[in-house]
């Protein structure tokens, strides 16, 4: 099957898959994962980058253009960089790219530009090391803060992930947002999402995104530019600024009409959607010895039987559930 074309139900085409490969992190994020951390997967419970490479394969046949690699923090896993060089050769792939916390990153820098990664999601909530110590429970700031000066210097193009959590980092909001005057990076100011690790039987989005750009609007004029097609984020510029600022309504949800995307989780089940909590066991498939013709038939199947939207994946969970960390599923 030749780079057949990836179209769910709803008319939407599909070339883009999120990668997560491992649930195991090094940070303890407050909105991600309970202090305790999670009950990680047992290790054969995780694909294996052979099974990763034959799944991204058949996807790349079926369409995919582009992957994000995830987790968990995907440098904690062993091999991460030769796996990388492995992929980059899938005959379809055009993009790797990669969401980090930094930590482990710096030192793979030239390797991710000779494997032909462009662009480094790093992950910082906050330029404060107190507050950084209070939301990743962990004492590590200058150390991101370092990877984030080095993937500017090496050329990345940089994204900033920020989570918006009231009582913990509003008032870094416009300090973040300065930060594109000087560095030509893009700023992502992220909704609040569920997914920590617990039970959040109920949740209020306090921070939405037209709140977050208010509150940038407070300090600096902001011009809206025009978006990547198929983009979560709506971006806009403060004049006269290196790079830009964006807003991702990651609870609001006002993008899924347009949603590109699909996931792989660290135990190799394929979302179609961020808000379901099931989808397909494509390790079992495999490890039944499907044949690739079988998986792809599969994997059309579910990509035929999405949801409309995140609110209506969001009414197929299970509530008895804890909402799960965001590193089984990768973002
Ligand atoms: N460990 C890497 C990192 O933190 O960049 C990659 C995995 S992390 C799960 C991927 C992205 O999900 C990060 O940008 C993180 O900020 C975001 N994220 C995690 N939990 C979230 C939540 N509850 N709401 C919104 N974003 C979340
Ligand atoms: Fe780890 Fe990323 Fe989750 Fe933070 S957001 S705990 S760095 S997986």
């Amino acid at each position: 099957m030749a780079h057949q074309k990836l179209v769910d139900n709803w008319g939407r085409p599909i070339n883009y898959l999120r990668l997560a490969i491992t649930d195991r992190c090094n940070l303890r994020c407050f909105y991600c994962m309970p202090e305790e951390g999670i009950k990680y997967l047992p290790k054969q419970a995780l694909l294996t980058y052979e099974e990763m490479e034959r799944l991204v394969s058949i996807f790349c046949q079926l369409g995919i253009e582009k992957i994000r690699i995830t987790g968990g923090e995907p440098f904690v896993r062993k091999d991460l960089v030769p796996f990388l060089y492995r992929l980059a050769e899938t005959e379809g792939l055009q993009t790797i790219n990669i969401t980090t916390n930094g930590l482990l990153t710096a030192q793979y820098l030239d390797d991710l530009k000779q494997i032909g990664v462009k662009s480094v999601n790093l992950s910082l909530d906050t330029l404060d090391q107190d507050r950084f110590k209070q939301i990743t429970r962990r004492d590590e700031f200058e150390k991101v803060y370092e990877t984030l000066i080095k993937l500017v210097d090496h050329g990345f193009d940089t994204k900033i992930n920020m989570v918006v959590m009231p009582g913990k980092n509003i008032e870094d909001i416009l300090p973040m947002a300065a930060l594109s005057l000087k560095m030509p990076v893009s700023v992502r100011f992220i909704e609040e999402m569920p997914f920590n690790g617990s039970t959040t039987d109920h949740y209020d989005l306090p921070w939405s995104s037209s709140r977050i750009i208010k509150e940038i609007e407070k300090e600096f004029p902001l011009q809206k530019i025009t978006d990547p097609k198929h983009a979560t984020a709506s971006h806009y510029k403060i004049p006269g600024s290196l790079g830009n600022v964006g807003v991702i309504a990651a609870y609001t949800r006002t993008f899924c009409g347009s949603c590109n995307r699909v996931r792989l989780t660290a135990q190799g089940e394929l979302r179609t959607c961020l808000y379901a909590n099931h989808g397909l066991d494509l390790k079992t498939l495999l490890r039944a010895d499907q044949s690739d013709q079988e998986i792809s038939q599969a994997i059309i199947n579910a990509i035929n039987n999405r949801h409309k939207d995140g609110f209506e994946a969001e009414k197929s969970r299970n509530f008895s559930d804890n909402w799960e960390s965001m590193s089984t599923i990768g973002g």
